[in-house]
């Protein structure tokens, strides 16, 4: 029977950068929704940025940019880096869009007309030269047990108190500085203390299957016993200034971003629906046989599995099947982390060349349906997928492909169906299948790798090698290499929600459609052709581990603060202050190589108001992108004469708020620092040279 499914992954928020510790759940759906699809059912997988609330705000504003073009940069940016890793939303769409709105309206007003929607006055901090309510992480102050100054408004990273911000000494506002003032203002909760919520969550929450047993657990215990009535209502506006939806009726109020934010689940599939003429109701509504999973991290529980099924069901749709939490990543066994260079950004982990489908491949090793930490342990990862994908899986393919091309005309013998290897295959797929639908997708890995052992050890019995050196082996040689590949291709398609790109890969060398799950029960007719072989994938140098966490520890100033809002900018000059001493110490080549030099060509070259010295340069760095630069060369160039040259900028210099914008890098000129020679003079590099090379 074919299943309607529609999966999620949690949005990630639109102000910073996809991590590895993000990727650990987009790669978990991926995997999930990608079998679902070999095995021919109607899987949806949607998602979306999360782009409201005050960090953007803030963050645009500090950008110089309107929250708008904030969001649309960071969406671009998610959306490469998501493919880079092969991570295939079928839309992958924004909250600050139409659909959310109307989504987020209609729900609320369900609420309303259920009763459920209270409005009350509280009293909150508010910056009074910001003029802004302050959210509790933009207030710091001391601590009101331990004394430690600087302490954000709702707990201590030095003692681990948690409190109030109201019970915080000497607070001042994170935005301005200013000594925040009580004001009072009135907000919209959603009525989660009311009865019905309660008696709906403790039935819904314990429904067998709904959660995982430890989700079930926590869930308990956040409900609490019969009568205890623990759930408090839950603030779902914000005053304005707030980058989001104002509320109907409500002027100056907003949704809060954790309300809109599950919604944008449905505003993304509503669109997807609208542009793939799929049936939204039949998905939603309350009485719907379709199934709805979503893929979340196990600290935004509370979110989707109180908060989110109760505004559902209380406006009259339907609530989710069940909800997949998992666990946090760790590196080495700790804490991401920046000064250790291993908070590594997707966009750098594509940048110096790693293959994605190394990264898919570990994290399905370690992958279990549990809420449990994974942790990627570098010299693991390089052993692992060195050991597993290219030892014993790739090989299979590259020990025996080149003699059928070359000594076969391509042509495959007949495979023999009663391989051991093969009779194991068919044999564990049913149980591979029920590991990959359970996300045991570790046990799933290491069947597959053991059944990889049996098509090894049948390759190593035969040896092609040796039988391709004796003229009168030819149809026995011919028989091994056709069933060797053989079974490469049954493998693949056991791994083929793993390794989408390596089994598109297969599937153009072998010629045949796309695999289907199914397509794993049968061997290649004999006579089947084959194009060429072309290697499949290469082996993870350590070295490439190594640059990895150095470009991530570089990155450091380059990345501003996810989470934290960035400090008020402080007053720059604007130009670079050119280094007055002609003679400067030695560097080290390592120290040399932490500067990223690339080659760019630009693209856009114009005048800055009210700056003599600068030009404004738009630089093209081809696969990385563009970049804005503020260049201090206008004395020597004419701007419209530099469009269309190359040259070589410094790519990962921490980016500069300006008077008239970020500058993202720069430019290198020569020029004589005694004054003699006048005139600045931009390098070039050599014809043949490409933007985005890196310079070395
Ligand atoms: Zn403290």
């Amino acid at each position: 029977m074919t299943r309607k499914i529609l999966v999620t992954s949690a949005l990630p928020y639109a102000n910073g950068s996809i991590h590895l510790g993000h990727l650990v759940e987009y790669i978990q759906t991926d995997i999930w929704v990608r079998f679902q699809k070999m095995r021919g059912h109607e899987c949806w997988y949607v998602c979306a940025d999360d782009t409201h609330g005050t960090p953007v705000m803030l963050r645009a504003e500090s950008e110089g940019l309107t929250p708008e073009e904030l969001i649309e940069r960071v969406h671009a940016e998610h959306s490469r880096d998501f493919a880079g890793f092969h991570v295939g939303f079928d839309n992958f769409y924004t909250t600050h869009s139409l659909e959310t709105r109307d989504c987020a309206n209609e729900i609320y007003a369900r609420l309303l007309a259920s009763g459920l929607i209270e409005k009350r006055v509280i009293e909150q901090y508010y910056d009074p030269l910001k003029h802004m309510f302050l959210p509790d992480r933009f207030i710091k102050g001391e601590c009101p047990k331990c004394g430690t100054a600087d302490q954000y408004g709702d707990n201590c990273e030095k003692c681990g108190a948690a409190y109030t911000a109201n019970e915080i000494r000497n607070p001042y506002s994170v935005i301005s500085g200013a000594k925040p003032e009580i004001r009072q203002s009135e907000h919209h909760f959603f009525k989660l203390s009311d009865p019905r919520c309660q008696t709906f969550l403790r039935r819904w929450t314990q429904t067998e299957g709904r959660l995982q047993p430890e989700a079930a657990n926590k869930l308990q215990e956040w409900l609490g016993e019969k009568d205890d009535n623990k759930l408090t209502d839950w603030d779902i506006s914000r005053d304005a200034p707030y980058f989001g939806f104002e509320i109907p009726g409500a002027p100056g109020k907003y949704f809060y971003v954790w309300l809109d934010a599950p919604i944008g689940y449905m505003g993304s599939f509503s669109n997807l629906c609208a542009r793939r003429g799929i049936d939204f109701d039949e998905f939603w509504r309350a009485d719907s046989t379709t199934e709805l999973y979503h893929f979340i991290g196990k600290d935004i529980l509370y979110f989707h599995a109180l908060f989110w099924p109760a505004e559902l069901e209380h406006a009259g749709y339907r609530t989710p099947s069940k909800i997949f939490a998992h666990g946090f990543l760790t590196v080495d066994g700790a804490k991401m982390s920046k000064s250790r260079g291993t908070f590594i950004t997707a966009e750098s982990y594509l940048r110096q060349g790693l293959n994605p489908e190394w990264l898919r491949y570990y994290y399905a090793a370690k992958l279990s349906a549990s809420m449990e930490d994974i942790d990627l342990n570098l010299d693991d990862f390089i052993a692992r997928v060195n050991a597993d994908l290219i030892g014993k899986f790739v090989n299979i393919a590259s020990r025996s492909a080149g003699f059928i091309s070359k000594r076969f005309a391509g042509r495959l013998a007949a495979g023999d169906e009663t391989l051991p290897a093969v009779q194991a295959i068919r044999e564990r797929r049913a149980l591979i299948a029920e590991y990959y639908e359970a996300r045991e997708f570790s046990k799933a890995t290491r069947e597959i790798m053991a059944l990889t052992d049996l098509a090894n050890q049948y390759v190593d019995s035969v040896k092609p090698w040796e039988l391709a050196r004796q003229p009168e082996q030819e149809t026995a040689l011919h028989q091994a290499c056709s069933n060797a590949l053989n079974l490469f291709r049954l493998l693949t398609i056991l791994l083929k929600p793993v390794l989408p790109a390596l089994a598109s890969q297969t599937e153009a060398f072998f010629d045949v459609a796309p695999f289907t799950w199914d397509d794993g029960q049968q061997l290649l007719a004999a006579g089947h052709t084959l194009h060429p072989y072309q290697h499949l994938m290469a082996r993870i140098d350590k070295n490439q581990v190594v640059a990895l966490l150095a470009a991530n520890r570089e990155s450091m100033t380059a990345t501003p603060e996810v989470t934290a809002p960035p400090p008020a900018p402080a007053k720059e000059p604007e130009t670079p202050e050119a280094s007055a001493t002609p003679a400067t110490p030695p560097v080290g080549i390592d120290e040399f190589m932490r500067i990223e030099l690339r080659i760019a060509r630009i693209r856009e070259a114009g005048h800055v108001d009210g700056a003599d010295k600068l030009v404004r340069l738009l630089l093209d760095l081809g696969p990385l992108g563009t970049r804005q630069v503020f260049a201090g060369i206008k004395s020597a160039y004419d701007p419209a004469k530099l469009v269309g040259r190359l040259t070589v900028m410094v790519a990962n210099l921490a980016p500069r708020k300006m008077k008239f914008g970020v500058s993202q890098g720069m430019v290198l000129a020569a020029a004589d620092v005694e004054g003699q020679i006048p005139g600045i003079f931009l390098l070039s590099p050599d014809d043949g040279a490409q933007p985005g090379m890196r310079v070395k």
